[in-house]
């Protein structure tokens, strides 16, 4: 499984380590991303960090953006 280090987010001791995010795919692949103290995994087969991780990231990082 490839490991993806995060642009967006510090992800070495951060909370969500270990978390499991259920992602589903474009074509209704169901995908697993997980946080870990790397950065982060997904089950599908991309090489580069793939639009299930990123959006994962979204979702983590996006309601923060607007907070000041
Ligand atoms: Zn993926």
């Amino acid at each position: 499984m490839k490991k993806h280090e995060s642009d967006e987010i510090n992800t070495k001791g951060h909370p969500f380590v270990g978390v499991v995010w259920p992602v589903r795919g474009s074509k209704g692949d169901n995908y697993a991303v997980k946080m870990e103290n790397f950065g982060f995994t997904c089950t599908c087969v991309a090489y580069r960090k793939c639009k299930h991780i990123k959006s994962v990231e979204a979702g983590i990082c996006g309601p923060e953006l607007d907070v000041e």
